[in-house]
């Protein structure tokens, strides 16, 4: 018989210590551990036994098995899957609360009529979801509910329903009765995946688990299950905005390169096909400080609306702050204006903004962050319809962004007829692509764009 013993676990990584500390040694979070039970085998009863051999096989005698993956109704979640969901696997879908999530998975089964899928909810009540699926508006005859929380409960209802597709919202709210732990604690929900996953590999039926992120960003014991699962996706945007980002992490099915875009509707979320520029407000035409750039979402360039402003410091200290846009990068690309352009904005406050809600960690974006900081420290707007893309060297030279032919047709496209870009690269582009004004660094740059604007 197991004996349990009160152990101290990290709840970002799962790491373990036998007494509580501050600090997880591991994944260096702070206040990260709480007390949980762990059954301890008595040692001395391993087996002795001699194992048998077992059969290793040449690789080049393998059959490979080819995958048939469900395909769900949006292809912008297909996409981000590698083209479906792959029979057998746990897919963890995370994200802040609120942001759609169960919207985006219960909308999803909805509208596959052909497969039974069980959808357990330990978060809502069978009524709310039955309100949140009318809200949405489809109707189905194969779709079950089942408001639960123990995990063996859980595991024998799907035994009995026999499902296709699995649905788990969230992973934090269901336990085993077999842990003493609290529900949404790192062993709780390793064992309730563990539990999960063995059936799922069993009988080669698809699981997706929900998973709240906490505020730094990670599901709770993130590290430690995404060990477990076979692909992780977060769900992004922000409460203020409509669009929203299905961005994997991990994907042992699929590429890490890709994402989806959907737009949040009154009656759930609709996918967006061509996001090239749903980023852009289309409000701030003219005004200064305003800037365009691009960033790269795996096979997809989207444009970005960068907004700064600079301004006298009322503070000994002046401001720095930037929203969307790494503020260390933020950081550098000031000090290389000041240094490489003698623009004096150290008792300047600085602030940028990305529209849209989003992150970019895209350097691509540094030449449109530099162009919005100019515009905004001259106040002068800058010429309609350019947009910048280039990253931005601590010498100043405007450096190689990837995929700069896709990123400039796209500009294109969409009505960007100055595209200024790294000098480096003018050779790489397609003859179809036009109004490209290549600049070697800020200067070169600086002096092309008061010509061509101002
Ligand atoms: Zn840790």
């Amino acid at each position: 018989m197991a004996k349990e013993k009160a152990v101290f676990v990290c709840q970002n990584c799962g790491y373990i210590s036998p007494k509580w500390v501050g600090k997880c040694s591991n994944c260096n979070s702070w206040n990260s551990f709480i007390e949980e039970m762990q059954s301890v085998e008595p040692k001395g009863l391993k087996s002795k036994t001699q194992a048998t051999a077992g059969n290793a096989i040449k690789i080049s005698e393998i059959r490979r098995r080819e995958i048939t993956r469900i395909k769900l109704p949006y292809d912008e979640f297909n996409r981000v899957l590698g083209g479906g969901l792959v029979p057998g696997s746990l897919v963890l879908l995370g994200g802040e609360p609120g942001i759609g999530k169960s919207t985006l998975v219960l909308q999803t089964v909805l509208n596959l009529k052909d497969q039974k899928v069980l959808y357990v909810s330990g978060e809502e009540s069978e009524n709310q979801i039955k309100l949140r699926a009318e809200r949405i508006g489809i109707k189905n005859d194969n779709c079950y509910i089942y408001t639960e929380t123990n995990i063996e409960k859980i595991i024998a209802t799907i035994k009995s329903i026999e499902p296709q597709i699995i649905i788990i919202d969230s992973v934090q709210t269901v336990a085993s009765a077999d842990l003493t732990s609290s529900p949404g604690t790192v062993s709780q929900v390793r064992e309730c995946t563990r539990l999960l996953q063995e059936y799922a590999k069993e009988f080669e039926i698809p699981v997706i688990l929900i998973g709240h992120i906490n505020k730094d960003g990670d599901i709770a014991g993130p590290m430690s299950l995404e060990h477990i699962v076979d692909a992780v996706f977060q769900f992004e945007g922000d409460n203020n905005h409509y669009y929203r980002l299905l961005r994997p992490k991990k994907n042992r099915f699929g590429s890490t390169y890709e994402i989806g875009v959907f737009e949040m509707q009154n009656y759930g979320l609709k996918e967006i096909t061509d996001p090239g520029n749903i980023l852009l407000t289309g409000e701030n035409t003219g005004l200064s400080g305003v800037a365009y750039g691009t960033i790269g979402e795996g096979s997809r360039t989207l444009m970005i609306e960068i907004q700064s402003l600079i301004g006298n410091s009322v503070y000994s200290s002046p401001q720095r702050t930037s929203t969307g846009f790494d503020s260390r990068r933020f950081q550098m690309i000031l000090a290389v204006i000041e240094k490489r352009l003698g623009l004096n904005l150290s008792q300047k406050d600085a602030f940028v903004n990305i529209a849209g809600g989003i992150k970019v960690s895209d350097t691509a974006a540094d030449l449109a962050v530099l162009a919005s900081v100019v515009s905004s420290y001259y106040d002068k707007p800058l010429p309609e319809n350019t947009c910048f893309v280039g990253e931005l060297g601590l010498s100043g030279q405007i450096r190689p962004v990837s995929f700069i032919d896709k990123r400039v047709s796209e500009a294109n496209r969409l009505g960007f007829t100055n595209v200024f870009i790294s000098a480096a690269q003018k050779s790489e582009l397609d003859k179809k692509t036009s109004g490209v004004i290549p600049v070697s660094d800020v200067r070169d740059f600086a002096a092309k764009l008061f010509r061509k604007g101002n």
